[in-house]
This record gives C-alpha cells, sequence and structure tokens, in this order.
C-alpha cells in the first residue's frame, strides 16, 4: 500500500481541485461498486483501492501529508486517522458511503438477501443419431439434483426454531473492514463472511440438511425430444431444476442435445447428403440403383451418360423442421467406380470399346489444343 499513487488510482492530476477530486471518486466509486460488479474480485479490490486514495485526497489536511511525504509516506510514523473519523462506527461510516453514492435514497442495493432465493437450472447432455432425429424420440434420464429438504420445509432450520438477525452483519449483510495506515483508518465494504450476505444465520440448523435448506435427490425424468433437433439445440422442462430455498421456484431443466456423426449421412440444416458408389457401366448404360435413407431403402433412377460427382434429389427425404413443419430433402452424389481388376473377357470388350470411342478422343481434341495454347502462350 505504501507504493500506491493515489492521484493515479483516482485519475486525476496533482493540482486537481478537491471538486475535481470528489467527482472522479464517484465516478469510479458506482463503476466499481460491489453491487454494479457481483462476484468480481478485480473489482471489488479496484473499489477498494479507489476508497483508500479518496480517504486521503478527499480530505485537504491528509492529502497535503500525502504530497509532503510523497507516495512511500513515513514509515509508521503518523495516525490521522482518529482526527478523520473519530468514534469510529464502521456501520455509520457505510450508511454515509451509501447515501453519498445514491443520493442517500436507495439504500435497497446493500440490503441482504435474505429470502425466497430461486433455483438453479440444471442441464443434461444427451446423445442423439441422426435416425432418432429423423423421427424424434421420448427417453428416460437419470439426473441428481437439489430437492426441498422435507424435515424443514426448504427452511433450513430445525423444527420450531426461526433464523435470527445476524450478529456481525446486524443483519446488513455486509461489513466495513477498517484498516490503519500511516494516513488513517480506512473502510471498504465487503459481504459479511458469517451470513454470507443474507443478514440472517440459522442458530439450529435442520438437522436433515444441516440448514442449507435443500437435500440432494435422484430422479427419473422422461424427456420428449421433437423430431429435427440439432447440436446445440436445448429442450427446456420447466421447474425441473434444482429446487429453489426459502420457497424460491425451482430452476429449470435444459437438455442439451448433441448429433453424433453418420457414417454415411452428412447434414446440412434440414438436408442429408450422402454419396453412392457406382459402376462405371452402370453410369454409362444408366440403372435403377438401391440408395440408403434415414427409414430404409428406396430405388433410385440413374440415367445413361451419368457423371461422377451428379447429385440427385429425394424430395422430402431429409430432416423435419424442428419447427414442426417443412421437410428436408435428401442428395445422393453418385461416384463412379473404376474397375480395378479385369477378366480377360472384360479386357478384351473394353479395348473393343476404346476402339469405337476413339470419336471420344477425336471429341477431346479441342482440350488439348487449349492446353498447348497455354503452354506456348507460357513460353513466350
Ligand atoms: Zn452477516
Ligand atoms: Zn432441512
Amino acid at each position: 500500500m505504501a507504493n500506491k499513487d493515489y492521484y493515479e488510482i483516482l485519475g486525476v492530476s496533482r493540482d486537481a481541485s478537491q471538486e475535481d477530486i470528489k467527482k472522479a471518486y464517484r465516478k469510479l466509486a458506482r463503476q466499481y461498486h460491489p453491487d454494479m460488479n457481483p462476484n468480481d474480485p478485480k473489482a471489488e479490490a479496484r473499489f477498494k483501492e479507489i476508497n483508500e486514495a479518496y480517504e486521503v485526497l478527499g480530505d485537504p489536511e491528509k492529502r497535503a501529508k500525502y504530497d509532503q511525504f510523497g507516495q512511500a509516506g513515513p514509515e509508521g510514523g503518523f495516525d490521522f486517522g482518529r482526527g478523520g473519523f473519530g468514534g469510529f462506527d464502521p456501520f455509520g461510516n457505510i450508511s454515509d458511503i451509501f447515501d453519498m453514492f445514491f443520493g442517500g435514497e436507495p439504500r435497497a442495493t446493500a440490503r441482504a438477501r435474505w429470502g425466497p432465493q430461486p433455483g438453479q437450472d440444471l442441464e443434461y447432455e444427451m446423445e442423439m443419431t441422426l435416425e432418432e432425429v429423423a423421427t424424434g424420440v421420448e427417453r428416460t434420464i437419470d439426473i441428481t439434483r437439489m430437492d426441498t429438504c422435507n424435515t424443514c420445509r426448504g427452511s433450513g432450520t430445525a423444527p420450531g426454531t426461526e433464523p435470527v438477525t445476524c450478529p456481525v452483519c446486524r443483519g446488513r449483510g455486509q461489513v466495513g473492514e477498517t484498516r490503519t495506515t500511516p494516513f488513517g483508518h480506512f473502510t471498504s465494504l465487503s459481504t459479511c463472511p458469517r451470513c454470507g450476505g443474507e443478514g440472517k444465520v440459522i442458530e439450529t440448523p435442520c438437522p436433515t440438511c444441516h440448514g442449507r435448506g435443500r437435500v440432494e435427490g435422484r430422479h427419473r425424468i422422461t424427456v420428449k425430444v421433437p423430431p429435427g433437433v440439432d447440436t446445440g439445440t436445448r429442450v427446456r422442462i420447466a421447474g425441473a431444476g434444482h429446487a429453489g430455498t426459502r420457497g424460491g421456484p425451482p430452476g429449470d431443466l435444459y437438455v442439451r442435445i448433441n448429433v453424433m456423426p453418420h457414417p454415411v449421412f452428412t447434414r446440412s440444416g434440414n438436408d442429408i447428403t450422402c454419396e453412392v458408389p457406382i459402376h462405371f457401366w452402370q453410369a454409362c448404360l444408366g440403372d435403377e440403383i438401391e440408395v440408403p435413407t434415414l427409414d430404409g431403402t428406396t430405388r433410385l433412377r440413374v440415367p445413361e451418360g451419368t457423371q461422377s460427382g451428379t447429385s440427385f434429389r429425394l424430395k422430402g427425404k431429409g430432416l423435419a423442421s424442428v419447427r414442426g413443419f417443412g421437410r428436408g430433402d435428401q442428395y445422393v452424389k453418385v461416384r463412379i467406380v473404376t474397375p480395378t481388376r479385369l477378366s480377360a473377357r472384360e479386357r478384351e470388350l473394353l479395348k473393343e470399346l476404346a476402339g469405337i470411342q476413339g470419336s471420344l478422343v477425336q471429341e477431346n481434341k479441342g482440350f488439348f489444343r487449349k492446353m498447348k495454347d497455354a503452354w506456348e502462350r507460357r513460353a513466350q
């Protein structure tokens, strides 16, 4: 602390007026106030630092001494804190700080949190096959969640007892921590360690849940997943999450879908694609082939002279839309397989065919000429 530059912390110059220092402090204090930054230890640390700086620079007398002794200050020399705060009541001081921030009115920002708290949501990951996505599924899952304790009905107190006001923070939920430095006593706010900010504590906890108001329970739940879902789709089951505390509503259960990769089909939205190998003579002569679909197989007519890579559309054989209307298509992409092992007879026939197909090479002359032209252009 001894090496902190309070001017730098408040972002003001050394000759800033008291008014400017006050303004800078209010702005920063609002920005980093713990109520504005819940569960952010960095903001909290900054908030403390800002307060510390303002305790000194905000007081012309302390500021003058700070200026005189520089950043380091005298080692344990001065103590003018008492003069500043007199009979120091940390809580009185907290309310002063709050009054200053919020114009005295909404002390509510500092109000303790005791009361009904909603239960947290619960997430469950569910794997599905593409076939299941096509039809939708109903599946039972086992989950572990926090349930309302039956002994205390969620209050956390032993039967016949009541929670009491926290003796540490006197029910405020926050405490002021005072530190003594060469420049005085400094106070910063933090969540009450005894009640965790709730303002009340349970002195005789429920023997079943030990004061938590909830107990762990296992449940078997039936989940209905509609057709057409995709990886990342979340199915919400309202109220099936963790129980709330002290009468708060339960959270929801989210079943997060993870669609497993399919060995045959790839998916694009509601459309699916598969690749089917065909013999080159099937491609030449045309044929009717059997192709897989998500609900069995179907016949597909491949016309004469089909080129490798051609896609055929099977209308409506894709996935149902998760919105409940419309359906995707299936695309069948054919891949022509060149035979690798020929019988003597096949080779003979193909050679004969190649002789007849000399005309094909003639047709391709244009292609070779283009290649030649390109080479010549490059050589120039
Ligand atoms: Zn407390
Ligand atoms: Zn209980």
